[in-house]
């Protein structure tokens, strides 16, 4: 059975930026066994209630301002699954989630960097579910355990947020930057506390983890490793696939949880 991973997207320049996380990513979706879809939970799609896209092909987002050129002519023109957003849908409202389909929306940038370098032929469908920041890390977690059938379908959940993400602390212009004590220190205790299962304490991590509101000023681009924790097996095992920093302070780690 496929795991439900967790990766961080980084700065969207990562579609271009030669650095370790992006020789990473494109050699995961060759290492992970093919999946028959993917279900994308992305940092940059926020809603009040979840959502899914329902579409017959995933439009590219280019949600972001002021970067190259290039990066605005990059499509990712993956098929979307109407069956899987419904599927996605049902699971949710069945665990007491008031969720909805989207009929309009692609994806953005925080699904489809990671999965152009993964899976560069866009062959695979992709539907792609929104988080619900105010609500929390439990409220994710438990949005994750509720799509954990999915994965016995062969459908490859993908959480993609930042291990860290201080966009005022990044040392801009320099990806390969050395990285800031304080964002490993915050880094090692959470993959410390995945690794021994401290579940509880993950999940009241901007009181345990240390630099936890430096990390994440805002919760956005945490909470979607939350739902690849649930989406693993309950007690399962959590593999570190990936650990490395972009410009000192946004560590890209990835997870497997299985
Ligand atoms: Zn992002």
């Amino acid at each position: 059975m496929l795991p439900a991973i967790f990766v961080s997207h980084g700065a969207p320049t990562l579609a271009l930026d030669p650095c370790p996380a992006r020789e990473f990513l494109k050699g995961l979706g060759s290492k992970l066994s093919k999946p028959r879809a993917i279900l994308a939970i992305s940092a940059h799609w926020e809603t009040a209630a979840p959502a899914v896209n329902s579409v017959a092909a995933n439009a590219t987002i280019h949600d972001f301002y002021g970067f190259p050129e290039a990066l605005y002519r990059m499509e990712y023109p993956a098929p979307g699954l109407p069956a899987l957003a419904e599927r996605t849908r049902k699971l949710l409202a069945e665990a007491g989630f008031d969720a909805q389909l989207d009929h309009a929306r692609g994806l953005d940038h925080g699904a489809w960097v990671p999965l152009m370098l993964m899976y560069p032929n866009a062959e695979i469908p992709v539907a792609q579910l929104s988080i619900q920041t105010e609500r929390g890390s439990e409220h994710h977690l438990k949005l994750g355990r509720a799509l954990a059938p999915l994965r016995e379908a062969d459908v490859l959940v993908v959480g993609s947020g930042s291990m860290t993400h201080n966009l005022r602390t990044m040392a801009r212009g320099q990806v390969n930057a050395a990285e800031a004590p304080w964002a490993r220190d915050f880094a090692e205790w959470i993959h410390s506390a995945l690794d021994e299962g401290r579940t509880g304490e993950l999940l009241d991590y901007r009181r345990k983890a240390p630099n936890a509101v430096l990390a994440h000023p805002e919760e956005d681009h945490f909470l979607p490793l939350f739902s690849a924790l649930g989406a693993g097996t309950e007690g399962g095992r959590a593999e570190r696939l990936h650990r490395s920093a972009t410009y000192g302070t946004l560590r890209m780690d990835a997870y497997a949880f299985s």
